[in-house]
Protein backbone atom coordinates (compact mmCIF):
# COMPACT_ATOMS: atom_id res chain seq x y z
CA UNK A 1 0.00 0.00 0.00
CA UNK A 2 1.49 3.43 -0.72
CA UNK A 3 1.25 6.67 1.21
CA UNK A 4 -1.80 7.86 -0.56
CA UNK A 5 -3.64 5.12 -0.27
CA UNK A 6 -3.03 5.00 4.01
CA UNK A 7 -3.85 8.62 4.24
CA UNK A 8 -7.16 8.50 1.45
CA UNK A 9 -8.22 5.22 3.88
CA UNK A 10 -7.47 7.37 6.38
CA UNK A 11 -9.73 9.90 5.08
CA UNK A 12 -12.37 7.32 4.18
CA UNK A 13 -12.94 5.91 7.51
CA UNK A 14 -13.76 9.55 9.05
CA UNK A 15 -16.17 10.13 6.96
CA UNK A 16 -17.50 7.05 7.74
CA UNK A 17 -17.30 7.51 11.08
CA UNK A 18 -19.05 10.85 10.44
CA UNK A 19 -21.85 9.06 8.75
CA UNK A 20 -22.53 6.10 11.06
CA UNK A 21 -22.56 8.56 14.22
CA UNK A 22 -24.77 11.12 12.29
CA UNK A 23 -27.14 8.17 11.65
CA UNK A 24 -27.63 8.21 15.21
CA UNK A 25 -27.56 11.52 15.97
CA UNK A 26 -23.97 11.79 17.35
CA UNK A 27 -21.45 13.90 16.47
CA UNK A 28 -18.23 12.80 14.45
CA UNK A 29 -16.15 14.88 16.71
CA UNK A 30 -17.48 11.89 19.71
CA UNK A 31 -15.92 9.29 18.00
CA UNK A 32 -11.79 9.64 18.38
CA UNK A 33 -10.22 7.63 16.05
CA UNK A 34 -7.13 4.86 17.16
CA UNK A 35 -5.14 4.11 14.14
CA UNK A 36 -3.91 0.32 15.06
CA UNK A 37 -0.59 0.40 13.69
CA UNK A 38 0.55 -2.85 15.12
CA UNK A 39 2.85 -4.97 13.23
CA UNK A 40 3.53 -1.88 10.45
CA UNK A 41 7.29 -0.15 10.46
CA UNK A 42 7.41 3.97 11.38
CA UNK A 43 7.95 4.23 7.65
CA UNK A 44 4.66 2.89 6.77
CA UNK A 45 2.73 5.02 9.81
CA UNK A 46 4.68 8.56 9.50
CA UNK A 47 2.86 9.56 6.49
CA UNK A 48 -0.44 9.63 8.93
CA UNK A 49 1.47 11.23 11.67
CA UNK A 50 2.72 13.86 8.96
CA UNK A 51 -0.93 14.44 7.49
CA UNK A 52 -2.17 15.45 10.75
CA UNK A 53 -3.46 12.48 12.69
CA UNK A 54 -2.04 12.10 16.13
CA UNK A 55 -4.03 9.13 17.99
CA UNK A 56 -2.40 5.40 17.25
CA UNK A 57 -2.85 2.09 19.16
CA UNK A 58 -0.26 -0.57 19.67
CA UNK A 59 -0.68 -3.97 21.14
CA UNK A 60 2.91 -5.22 22.26
CA UNK A 61 5.22 -2.87 24.79
CA UNK A 62 7.92 -4.34 23.08
CA UNK A 63 6.96 -3.59 19.49
CA UNK A 64 6.43 -0.39 20.75
CA UNK A 65 9.19 0.43 22.37
CA UNK A 66 11.15 -0.02 18.93
CA UNK A 67 9.33 2.75 17.15
CA UNK A 68 7.46 4.99 18.81
CA UNK A 69 9.68 7.43 20.85
CA UNK A 70 11.28 8.75 18.07
CA UNK A 71 8.30 9.11 16.38
CA UNK A 72 6.26 10.63 19.15
CA UNK A 73 9.62 12.69 19.20
CA UNK A 74 9.35 14.02 16.00
CA UNK A 75 5.05 14.77 16.15
CA UNK A 76 4.07 16.35 19.61
CA UNK A 77 0.95 15.80 20.68
CA UNK A 78 0.61 12.13 19.75
CA UNK A 79 -1.21 10.01 21.92
CA UNK A 80 -0.01 6.17 22.37
CA UNK A 81 -2.84 3.61 23.28
CA UNK A 82 -1.63 0.23 24.63
CA UNK A 83 -4.90 -2.34 23.38
CA UNK A 84 -2.83 -5.54 24.09
CA UNK A 85 -3.41 -7.45 26.88
CA UNK A 86 -0.68 -6.23 29.28
CA UNK A 87 2.21 -8.83 32.28
CA UNK A 88 2.58 -7.17 35.25
CA UNK A 89 6.17 -7.20 34.88
CA UNK A 90 5.80 -4.49 31.25
CA UNK A 91 3.22 -2.54 33.35
CA UNK A 92 6.61 0.15 34.17
CA UNK A 93 7.31 0.48 30.71
CA UNK A 94 3.91 0.97 29.52
CA UNK A 95 3.38 3.62 31.39
CA UNK A 96 6.86 5.36 30.64
CA UNK A 97 5.86 5.00 26.76
CA UNK A 98 1.74 4.94 26.36
CA UNK A 99 -0.52 7.42 27.21
CA UNK A 100 -3.60 5.65 27.54
CA UNK A 101 -3.89 2.09 28.39
CA UNK A 102 -7.07 0.14 27.14
CA UNK A 103 -6.14 -3.30 28.97
CA UNK A 104 -6.73 -3.11 32.24
CA UNK A 105 -8.18 -6.26 32.64
CA UNK A 106 -7.57 -8.03 36.19
CA UNK A 107 -7.08 -7.42 40.04
CA UNK A 108 -3.40 -8.20 39.88
CA UNK A 109 -2.45 -6.21 37.15
CA UNK A 110 -5.08 -3.23 38.68
CA UNK A 111 -2.72 -3.63 41.89
CA UNK A 112 0.53 -3.25 39.72
CA UNK A 113 -0.19 0.20 38.59
CA UNK A 114 -1.80 1.48 41.96
CA UNK A 115 1.56 1.39 43.23
CA UNK A 116 2.98 2.17 40.39
CA UNK A 117 0.67 5.28 40.29
CA UNK A 118 1.16 6.20 43.59
CA UNK A 119 5.27 7.66 42.70
CA UNK A 120 5.24 8.02 38.80
CA UNK A 121 4.69 11.49 36.84
CA UNK A 122 3.17 10.10 34.23
CA UNK A 123 -0.48 8.95 34.69
CA UNK A 124 -1.88 7.26 31.48
CA UNK A 125 -5.33 7.31 31.65
CA UNK A 126 -6.66 3.67 31.75
CA UNK A 127 -9.75 1.54 30.35
CA UNK A 128 -11.01 -1.31 32.03
CA UNK A 129 -11.25 -4.50 29.64
CA UNK A 130 -14.16 -6.15 29.71
CA UNK A 131 -14.62 -9.93 28.14
CA UNK A 132 -18.51 -9.41 26.86
CA UNK A 133 -18.45 -12.80 25.53
CA UNK A 134 -16.76 -14.40 28.07
CA UNK A 135 -14.16 -16.05 26.02
CA UNK A 136 -11.80 -18.24 27.98
CA UNK A 137 -8.77 -17.30 26.04
CA UNK A 138 -9.83 -13.40 26.29
CA UNK A 139 -8.30 -10.89 28.55
CA UNK A 140 -10.88 -8.97 30.36
CA UNK A 141 -13.55 -9.11 34.01
CA UNK A 142 -16.52 -10.96 33.07
CA UNK A 143 -19.59 -8.23 32.65
CA UNK A 144 -21.29 -9.02 35.99
CA UNK A 145 -17.92 -7.52 37.99
CA UNK A 146 -17.09 -4.96 35.77
CA UNK A 147 -19.24 -2.02 37.42
CA UNK A 148 -17.83 -3.05 40.94
CA UNK A 149 -13.94 -3.25 39.72
CA UNK A 150 -14.46 -0.49 37.41
CA UNK A 151 -15.78 1.53 40.67
CA UNK A 152 -12.54 0.39 42.93
CA UNK A 153 -10.10 0.70 40.45
CA UNK A 154 -10.90 4.27 40.58
CA UNK A 155 -12.56 4.77 43.97
CA UNK A 156 -9.55 2.36 46.15
CA UNK A 157 -6.71 2.47 43.93
CA UNK A 158 -7.60 6.16 42.88
CA UNK A 159 -6.42 5.19 39.44
CA UNK A 160 -8.00 7.41 36.51
CA UNK A 161 -10.01 5.14 35.09
CA UNK A 162 -12.18 7.01 31.87
CA UNK A 163 -14.03 3.88 30.32
CA UNK A 164 -14.29 0.41 29.42
CA UNK A 165 -13.20 -1.53 26.26
CA UNK A 166 -14.34 -5.24 24.78
CA UNK A 167 -13.25 -6.90 22.04
CA UNK A 168 -16.56 -8.83 21.00
CA UNK A 169 -15.96 -12.40 19.86
CA UNK A 170 -15.43 -12.55 16.19
CA UNK A 171 -17.62 -14.79 15.42
CA UNK A 172 -20.79 -13.38 16.85
CA UNK A 173 -23.12 -10.45 15.62
CA UNK A 174 -20.92 -7.36 17.31
CA UNK A 175 -23.72 -5.55 17.97
CA UNK A 176 -25.13 -6.88 21.35
CA UNK A 177 -21.77 -6.90 22.61
CA UNK A 178 -21.84 -3.17 22.03
CA UNK A 179 -25.13 -2.20 23.75
CA UNK A 180 -24.10 -4.62 26.69
CA UNK A 181 -20.76 -2.13 26.73
CA UNK A 182 -22.63 0.66 26.72
CA UNK A 183 -24.91 -0.03 29.45
CA UNK A 184 -22.15 -0.79 31.53
CA UNK A 185 -20.07 2.02 30.86
CA UNK A 186 -23.29 4.04 31.76
CA UNK A 187 -24.14 1.89 35.37
CA UNK A 188 -19.84 2.65 36.17
CA UNK A 189 -20.62 6.47 35.52
CA UNK A 190 -17.33 6.60 33.10
CA UNK A 191 -17.33 8.69 29.88
CA UNK A 192 -15.89 6.89 27.52
CA UNK A 193 -16.34 3.72 25.77
CA UNK A 194 -13.95 1.83 23.47
CA UNK A 195 -15.39 -0.31 21.05
CA UNK A 196 -15.50 -0.93 16.78
CA UNK A 197 -12.49 -2.49 14.89
CA UNK A 198 -12.54 -2.37 11.14
CA UNK A 199 -15.05 -4.50 10.18
CA UNK A 200 -17.62 -2.95 12.79
CA UNK A 201 -16.50 0.66 13.87
CA UNK A 202 -19.82 1.75 11.89
CA UNK A 203 -22.22 -0.42 14.18
CA UNK A 204 -20.02 0.72 17.54
CA UNK A 205 -20.26 4.59 16.36
CA UNK A 206 -24.05 4.31 16.17
CA UNK A 207 -23.85 2.22 19.49
CA UNK A 208 -22.33 4.76 22.19
CA UNK A 209 -18.74 4.29 21.38
CA UNK A 210 -15.91 7.26 22.00
CA UNK A 211 -13.28 5.67 20.89
CA UNK A 212 -13.21 3.05 17.64
CA UNK A 213 -9.88 0.85 17.34
CA UNK A 214 -9.19 0.57 13.10
CA UNK A 215 -6.13 -0.76 11.57
CA UNK A 216 -6.49 -3.01 8.21
CA UNK A 217 -9.04 -0.51 6.81
CA UNK A 218 -6.57 1.76 6.72
CA UNK A 219 -3.25 -0.58 6.21
CA UNK A 220 -4.38 -3.28 4.34
CA UNK A 221 -4.48 -6.90 5.68
CA UNK A 222 -1.31 -7.54 8.61
CA UNK A 223 0.76 -10.40 7.29
CA UNK A 224 0.21 -13.12 9.78
CA UNK A 225 2.88 -13.68 12.31
C1 LIG B 1 -5.67 -5.45 16.00
C2 LIG B 1 -6.68 -4.80 16.88
C3 LIG B 1 -7.59 -3.85 16.37
C4 LIG B 1 -7.64 -3.45 14.91
O1 LIG B 1 -8.13 -4.49 14.12
P1 LIG B 1 -8.53 -4.26 12.60
O2 LIG B 1 -9.54 -5.31 12.34
O3 LIG B 1 -7.30 -4.41 11.80
O4 LIG B 1 -9.12 -2.90 12.48
C5 LIG B 1 -8.47 -3.25 17.25
N1 LIG B 1 -8.48 -3.58 18.56
C6 LIG B 1 -7.64 -4.47 19.09
C7 LIG B 1 -7.70 -4.77 20.54
C8 LIG B 1 -6.72 -5.13 18.26
O5 LIG B 1 -5.89 -6.04 18.80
Amino acid sequence: MTETDTVSNLQAVHERIAKAAASADRMAADVSLTVVSKTWPAETIRPLLAAGHRIFGENRVQEAQGKWPDLKAAFPGTQLHLIGSLQSNKAEDAIALFDVIETLDREKLAKVFGKLYATSERRPDLFVQVNTGEEPQKGGVSPQQAVDFAQWCRDELTLPIIGLMAIPPAEEPPAPHFALLHKLTHEAELPRISMGMSGDFEIAAQLGATDVRVGSAIFGPRNSP
